[in-house]
């Protein structure tokens, strides 16, 4: 064998042969398999390809194994795949395609393995390890993947302009690789991107989105978003956070580059976390600049309430994604909501009020806020860096000691919406918000004690002055 197998696939590989050579079927090792053994990365899914029925083959082979595996099929594709043991295995037959303007959906025929491997992205994807009898284990390398990948490039195996027209999620997928394997991109190919970035619009945002979130999962995410703004791909799809790139000049005084510096606060949340939508949050945190800033005379650049303007867009910009409506984005949302406030603690005179204000409305999420605060912090004055972070680790001893003592993280005041509903016989209604509202604001202010009796008595005063009388 060309590459490096466990034991496990060496049994597997030969069973599949077998099975290939009694259908009288060619059959490869192919794509991403191949090239992450090359590499050394942790690989499971294997992509096969053979010259005849990829289904048939599917089928020939479940039957050799045991336990015999279920094979799914898709006669419009001619695929077929299952799963055995840890693998999750892929059949196609050798195709060639051909493309129409409108569509990632091309027109397909039987082709030769060299039509098939000419039609797969990248160089770097197009290698095969045969599994005949007569050349079994060795490397099938027309277009020079292997030195594309010593030499870390990334470059498709025909016209660039060709590969990302007929397919723009290509695009995409060129620069998650470079994000992800550290890559360089071939100039050529680079410059096909930027010549093709009106192509993406035929893709769905949802294959965008697994892109996006596959380039913030990488080690410096900043790499794969700084290539998708300078090909202009960014722009096409994503205008919102490139809005936030440039600086502007009043008087003399300019503001930081937005864009880029959110870019440095992905790359440090990614060095202290591997929670996507920590990402998330961060790549988000400031896209209620653009729409918040000022220039104020006496004071500068300005983006007062940027932090609940972009709370707002984070989840337009979920749904447009096609990200998830759920918690997550309700999380997301609320660290840029949040991302503020820990700033704002790290002044003089802070009150304990203050600081329970922020543990009941940061909840669970306090640390992952704490997290995002650090992260923002992108000055090269090293000194400066080094004095904000030490504010924070104040603001963190402060908020445990808070917390030890008053328990508000996930605390609930003492009277909940129901009793109240019950108390003063109400529907659900705006006097119910209030009154919640009220006893919940006099305890996190200190101005009542956090006990059953104060915020009854409390309650009963405020309800009062709203013309409500206890029922019961
Ligand atoms: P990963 O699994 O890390 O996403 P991969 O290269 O294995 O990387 P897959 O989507 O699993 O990507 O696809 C398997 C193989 O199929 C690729 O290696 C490539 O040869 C081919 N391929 C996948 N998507 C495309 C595409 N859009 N255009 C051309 N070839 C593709
Ligand atoms: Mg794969």
């Amino acid at each position: 064998m060309y590459i490096p197998c466990t034991a496990e696939e060496e049994i597997l590989f030969k069973q599949i042969s077998d099975a290939a050579s009694d259908s009288g079927m060619p059959c490869y090792i192919v794509g991403g398999f191949v090239r992450d053994k090359i590499l050394g990365r942790p690989t499971k899914d294997i992509d096969m390809v053979c010259v005849g029925s990829g289904i048939d083959l599917a089928h020939a082979v479940a039957k050799s194994l045991k336990p015999k595996p279920k094979v799914n099929y898709f006669k419009n594709f001619g695929t077929a795949n299952f799963k055995y043991k840890n693998f999750e295995i892929e059949f196609v037959g050798a195709r060639k395609e051909s493309y129409t303007h409108n569509s990632r959906k091309p027109i397909v025929e039987e082709g030769t393995l060299e039509d098939d491997q000419i039609r797969r992205d990248f160089t770097i994807n197009a290698l095969a390890i045969s599994l005949n009898n007569d050349d079994y284990g060795a490397l099938v390398d027309p277009f020079g993947g292997t030195s594309d990948l010593n030499e870390k490039l990334i470059r498709t195996p025909t016209d660039p302009d060709v590969t990302f027209s007929d397919d723009p999620l290509r695009m995409m997928r060129c620069i998650r690789f470079a994000t992800q394997l550290g890559f360089e991109i071939l100039p050529e190919t680079f410059e096909a991107i930027t010549r093709n970035k009106e192509r993406i619009k035929i893709i769905s945002f949802e294959r965008i989105t697994d892109e996006l979130n596959k380039i913030l999962l990488a080690k410096k995410p900043s790499v794969g978003f700084d290539l998708l703004y300078t090909s202009g791909l960014l722009t096409e799809f994503f205008p919102l956070l490139t809005n936030l790139a440039g600086v502007e000049y009043v008087d003399g005084k300019g503001h930081k580059d937005n864009f880029y510096h959110t870019l440095q606060v992905v790359d440090n949340v990614a060095d202290r976390s591997d929670n996507l939508w920590l990402r998330w949050a961060a790549l988000l945190h400031d896209i209620g600049k653009p729409a918040t800033k000022r220039f104020e005379k006496g004071h500068g650049w300005t983006f007062h309430g940027h932090d609940a303007v972009g709370e707002r867009m984070t989840k337009k910009i979920f749904g447009k994604f096609k990200l998830p409506l759920n918690e997550k984005m309700k999380y997301v949302a609320k660290l840029v909501a949040l991302h503020l406030r820990p700033i704002s603690l790290t002044k003089a005179d802070i009150t304990d009020s203050a600081m329970r204000r922020l543990l009941f409305d940061a909840g669970d999420d306090l640390e992952d806020l704490m997290i995002l605060c650090e992260s923002d912090i992108t000055s090269k004055n090293k000194n400066k860096v080094k004095r904000y972070l030490e504010n924070f680790e104040a603001v963190r001893e402060r908020l445990k000691e808070v917390e030890e003592s008053d328990k508000i993280r996930n605390w609930q005041p003492p009277i909940d919406g129901q009793e109240i509903m019950d108390i003063f016989q109400l529907k659900p209604s705006r006097e119910v918000g209030i009154l919640k509202t009220a006893i919940r604001e006099a305890i996190l202010d200190g101005e009542i004690s956090n006990t059953r009796e104060a915020a009854y008595e409390y309650m009963l005063q405020k309800a009062k002055e709203l013309g409500l009388e206890p029922k019961s």
